[in-house]
Order: structure tokens, then C-alpha cells, then sequence
């Protein structure tokens, strides 16, 4: 089963719950309009299914080779690559001043998703290249601008991010790797970096290492660390002094090049500096927020292609027989346990997408708005955001892939259905670009405080508003919805409190210990809401005489997000307000 991008399902949610209409009304996004917006994605759509797609599995089986120093991708993964360079999606959201197209993160969004349905290990090399863009133009030197934008916008070169080491995980404040000024404006760089996603590739003839080091003088900890560019064939097109040591064998992304890479063999990489020195961090995280979305898309990616290729395989095999059915074995889609999980599959799906793509326009609405103070608003909504797009998307992009191999039954667990490599390959996104448990954290510690809590007041309220709206529009079809989202963004109102209590009064523990059953319930109650947002749409167009049938399907969608999913909140509630009192004994229970 191969995958068909459902654009009509992604435009629908960028117009009536991301707010690009809005946007597109409000000015924010220049030229653009909804229908030139849809053609778009629309082609990128067709790219992704006709030749993305079926190459993921071969990558998956074939995996990367790594002989003498040099790392040979699966068969079949440089022409797509160069055909979807060339095709100019790689330039997409990249600045006009460098041959990019300059259009919305919420557009590129939906295409991220698409790339990463198509197969998650191609479609992470672009989004650590994307970074690296947004990381030069915000914080790198005219010279740096230009000499290596304009082939990272391209695509004719990629770029990486280099920040892991043995001991600094998500711990950064532990990292080593040195970078010596020279006193000729560029730097030698040693040290090792693991782990780092298309280090070394044969899809390009230069590859632009963003790498995170300490200068000599460094103070210790995160402000002693600084960012350098360190490419891999220099200006005069000599090697520079570092190598790929060894790739790693892993779970899932086979296709994708993990690499552990030396710096300065030879006396140091010749590096540049990017930003100002012990200042690398932040540079790094202009990037890093880049990915985290991204890789959320990830999460909604392989989700959206587990389900629909759990909904292929379960119309067509038969087992039981249709309640009501006199004679035959029925295919295993209309029994309702059956029906439970592909709901289950696609409403979490629909959910996360939705909240990715919020996200995406904030973050454009950050960049774009004219208004100083809405600029500021929109910063914060996403940096409130992006933690809850992260991890939620990504936990769902796992738990969808693995209810997809659930309803394959035996043969989900046979690696020929394809069913078990989403479930692997989904496995990651949980973990990079920082864990979800950081996540969690940057949410409760940094992201509930902004703006003195008024930026998540201000985003529970736009919930309520959704409230009162259903009260006021919705049919007999949208059941129970209503009342569900009214109590699961109460409880996060309350969750909301509890927490912002304990940061107030030092409790830190408690904040902590609260910190991923707080951001499961934030996600309820926001995709909750998104996906009402969405069925109010489809509801209003119906009755405007629309008869698009898929208006039916979200509304049902909505319903079963509400009656089914949307009611564990109250569960999370009272496990954040319980707190750390868990903790007292964790040792106690742990060591027995
Ligand atoms: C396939 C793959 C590709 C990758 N690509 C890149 C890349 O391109 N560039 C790059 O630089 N890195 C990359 N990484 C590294 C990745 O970002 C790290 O693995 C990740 O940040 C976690 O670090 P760690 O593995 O050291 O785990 P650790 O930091 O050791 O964490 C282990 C566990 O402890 C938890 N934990 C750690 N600290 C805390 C804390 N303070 N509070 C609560 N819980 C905590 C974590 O949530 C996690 O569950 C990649 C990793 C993989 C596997």
C-alpha cells in the first residue's frame, strides 16, 4: 500500500482551523491566495506520491553503506533528491534574496508532512537543511550569507546540526568539542559529534556543518558555547579536516545517514563563526524551534500514512461477519472494534495536523505582522505551541503506527505489509530534536510563565470561544461534543493554575513531576477544539448547500475526537494535580 497525500483534508485544515483565509485576508501573506496555496500543494502532493513514496521502502531495506570515509545512499535516493531540488522544493520557504520563494512555514508545513509521509528518512535531511537557513540569515555574517546561502536554498548543498556528543545529550552544557580563533577571522574546530543526521551523503557535493563548540576562554556550561560553520569542502575546494567515523544501525530511518563525525584530525576543521561567541546556543535554537515543528510533521506524517495504509488492508481482508450479516466473512473494517481503532488513528491524526499547523502560522504571523505588539503576541503563541506540536504529534505518530500494526493483526508484525516499518520508523521522533520529555518541561518552566501566564490564558480562552460556538451552531450529529471539550479545557484550566502555582512558589518538583501528562492534556483540549473549529466549518458549509460528503466525515470525526479521546483528560488532570507526591516513594519503588 502506497500513499496518496490527502490535500483536500490538509487544505481544509490550513483554511478553517490554521487560519489561512484569515491570514490571506489580513494581508499577512502578501500575493499568496488560498487557490494559488492549493495548487501547490497539490503538485508537491503528486511529487510525494509518485516519487517519494516508492522508494521508501527499498530505502528501508537497503539502508546507507559507509566505505572509506564516504556514505552511498539506497538505490534510487540521489535522482529523487536531485529531481526535487530541481523542482524547487527546497527553496520553498527559503528568503527571495537568496533564490527562495519566500512563502509561508504554514505552507511549507503542509509539504513537510507530505515529503515525511512519503518516507521519513528523506524527508528529515530537508528540514535540518531549513534550519540551517533560517540560522545564517537570522544570526550569520553578510560574508557567510553569501557564500553559502544561495546552494543551501537551492539544495545543491545540504546542511546539518551538530550539537550531540558521547556525554552532552540533552544535557548541552556538557559538550567538549573545541573551536581555537586562528586570527585570521576563522576558527579550528575538534571534537566528536554522534549521531548527526546526514553527516556524510553522497546526494550532494557539499555538505555545511552547523557545529556547536567552546572557545578557549569559554565559561562553563550553555554561555560558553558557540556556533561555527564548518563545511566540508572549503571555499578553494580543498577537503576540510574531518571525517565520517561510522554510521549507526538502527531501528527505523534506515535510509537516513546517522553519523559519528571527527573534527580535526589534523590540527582543527576550519570553521566560521555564526552569531556571537558564547552566544552559539541561541543561534542554535532559532534552528532547533525550525526542526521541533518540523519534526512534529514528522509525527502527523507517519501517522497519516500508518492509518491509510491500515485502512487499505482493512477493507480488503475478511474475518467474522458483519453484525447483521446472514452469510460470508466481511472485510475486518466493519466490525467496531475495528472502526474504534481507525477512528482512533485518524482523529488523533487530524488532531495533531491541526495543531502543527497552528503553530506554523503563528510562526509566520511572528515574522510578518507589521504591528510591533502582535508580532510579540504571535512570537509567543508559537513558542507556546511548538513544544505541544513536538511532542503530541510525535507520542501519536508512534501510538497510530502501532494500533496500524494492530489492525494487520499477524501480518502487521511481517515485515512485507510495510505496516511495521512506520511503527519503526516512528519510534525516533519521539526522541530527537530534543526529547519529549524536554518538551514537556520547556512547556511547564519556560512557556507557561511567558507574558506573566497570560499567553496560555489568552489561548484557553480562543478554546472557550470554540465552547460557546458549538453551543450556538451545532446539530444532533455533533453529539455530546460540547459538554466534553467544555470539561476538558476546564480541567486544563485547572491544570493550568496548579502548575503556574508551584513555579510561583519554587515548587519545582511538582512542575516537573506534572510536566507530560500536563502537555497530553493541553493537546486534548486543543486538538478537542481544532477539530470543532473544523467541524463548525464543514457544518456551515453544508448548510450553504456544499455537498462535499467529506463535511459529514469531520463533523463524525469531531464527535468521536469529543467522546472518545477529548474525556481522558479529566484522568491527566487529576495525575498533574497529585503532583509530586508520587516521588516521595519513586526510590522506595524503584530500588525494590
Ligand atoms: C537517529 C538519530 C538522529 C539524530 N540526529 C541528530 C542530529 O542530526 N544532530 C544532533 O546533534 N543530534 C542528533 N541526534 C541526537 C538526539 O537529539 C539525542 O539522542 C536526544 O537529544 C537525546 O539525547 P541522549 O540520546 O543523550 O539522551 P539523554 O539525554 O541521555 O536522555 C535519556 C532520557 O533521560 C531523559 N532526560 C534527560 N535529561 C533529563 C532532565 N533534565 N529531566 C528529565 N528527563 C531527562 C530524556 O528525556 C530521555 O528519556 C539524533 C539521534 C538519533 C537516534
Amino acid at each position: 500500500m502506497t500513499y496518496r497525500a490527502p490535500v483536500p483534508d490538509i487544505v481544509f485544515t490550513m483554511r478553517h482551523v490554521a487560519g489561512l483565509d484569515r491570514a490571506v485576508a489580513d494581508g499577512v501573506y502578501g500575493d499568496l491566495s488560498t487557490d494559488l496555496a492549493e495548487t501547490i500543494l497539490d503538485e508537491a502532493g503528486r511529487f510525494a506520491n509518485d516519487v517519494i513514496a516508492p522508494l521508501n521502502r527499498e530505502g528501508d531495506k537497503h539502508g546507507v553503506v559507509l566505505k572509506d570515509g564516504a556514505v552511498t545512499t539506497a538505490p534510487g535516493w540521489k535522482a529523487a533528491y536531485k529531481g526535487w531540488t530541481e523542482a524547487g522544493w527546497n527553496a520553498l520557504p527559503g528568503p527571495v534574496e537568496y533564490g527562495g520563494q519566500g512563502l509561508p512555514t504554514l505552507l511549507n508545513s503542509a509539504c513537510v508532512e507530505m515529503w515525511n509521509a512519503a518516507s521519513m528518512a528523506f524527508g528529515i535531511g530537508p528540514v535540518l537543511t531549513m534550519g540551517a537557513i533560517e540560522a545564517l540569515v537570522q544570526h550569520g555574517t553578510d560574508d557567510l550569507k553569501v557564500r553559502y546561502l544561495e546552494k543551501l536554498v537551492s539544495g545543491e548543498w545540504t546542511a546539518t546540526m551538530n550539537l550531540t556528543e558521547p556525554h552532552a545529550g540533552s544535557d548541552l552544557a556538557a559538550l567538549r568539542s573545541r573551536a581555537e580563533p586562528v586570527g585570521d577571522g576563522t576558527y579550528r574546530v575538534t571534537g566528536q559529534k554522534i549521531f548527526i543526521t546526514y553527516g556524510e551523503h553522497d546526494l550532494t557535493d557539499n555538505i555545511i556543518h552547523l557545529v556547536l563548540a567552546r572557545l578557549p576562554d569559554a565559561p562553563a556550561g550553555t554561555r560558553g558555547i558557540s556556533l561555527f560553520l564548518v563545511p566540508k569542502f572549503l571555499p578553494d575546494g580543498t577537503r576540510n579536516d574531518m571525517r565520517c567515523h561510522s554510521i549507526e544501525h538502527k531501528l527505523g530511518i534506515h535510509a537516513s545517514p546517522t553519523c559519528t563525525m571527527i573534527f580535526g584530525d589534523n590540527g582543527g576543521a576550519v570553521g566560521w563563526l555564526v552569531g556571537e561567541e558564547n552566544r552559539g546556543l541561541a543561534c542554535m535554537f532559532t534552528m532547533m524551534n525550525n526542526a521541533r515543528l518540523a519534526v512534529g510533521l514528522q509525527g502527523v506524517a507517519i501517522a497519516e500514512r500508518a492509518y491509510q495504509q491500515a485502512l487499505g488492508y482493512a477493507n480488503e481482508r475478511r474475518q467474522g461477519r458483519a453484525i447483521g450479516a446472514v452469510e460470508g466473512m466481511s472485510p475486518i473494517a466493519v466490525h467496531p472494534d475495528v472502526q474504534r481503532n481507525l477512528l482512533t488513528m485518524k482523529a488523533l491524526t487530524a488532531a495533531a495536523r491541526a495543531i502543527c499547523y497552528m503553530t506554523a502560522e503563528a510562526i509566520d504571523r511572528a515574522h510578518l505582522e507589521e504591528d510591533p505588539a502582535r508580532r510579540k503576541k504571535a512570537h509567543e503563541r508559537a513558542s507556546l505551541l511548538t513544544p505541544v506540536a513536538k511532542a503530541f504529534s510525535t507520542d501519536i505518530g508512534v501510538e497510530v503506527a502501532s494500533i496500524g500494526v494492530q489492525v494487520h493483526g499477524g501480518m502487521g508484525f511481517i515485515e512485507e505489509t510495510g505496516a511495521a516499518q512506520h511503527f519503526r520508523d516512528a519510534r525516533i521522533a519521539p526522541i530527537y530534536e530534543g526529547t519529549n520529555g524536554i518538551q514537556a518541561i520547556d512547556l511547564v518552566t519556560r512557556k507557561l510563565p511567558l507574558s506573566g501566564g497570560e499567553t496560555v490564558r489568552a489561548q484557553i480562552a480562543a478554546m472557550r470561544g470554540t465552547v460557546a460556538r458549538l453551543l450556538k451552531e451545532s446539530t444532533p450529529a455533533f453529539g455530546a461534543t460540547a459538554p466534553r471539550l467544555r470539561d476538558a479545557i476546564e480541567s486544563l484550566d485547572r491544570a493550568t493554575s496548579h502548575l503556574q502555582q508551584s513555579l510561583s512558589s519554587n515548587a519545582q518538583g511538582e512542575a516537573l513531576a506534572g510536566a507530560t501528562p500536563y502537555l497530553r492534556l493541553f493537546a486534548l483540549a486543543q486538538g478537542g477544539a481544532a477539530l470543532a473549529e473544523m467541524a463548525l466549518a464543514a457544518n456551515a458549509l453544508a448548510a450553504g448547500g456544499d455537498t462535499d460528503p467529506a463535511h459529514a466525515g469531520r463533523i463524525a470525526l469531531c464527535r468521536f475526537f469529543a467522546e472518545n479521546i477529548t474525556v481522558g483528560a479529566k484522568g491527566l488532570e487529576e495525575t498533574v494535580m497529585s503532583g509530586a507526591g508520587f516521588l516521595q516513594d519513586a526510590t522506595l519503588a524503584l530500588a525494590s
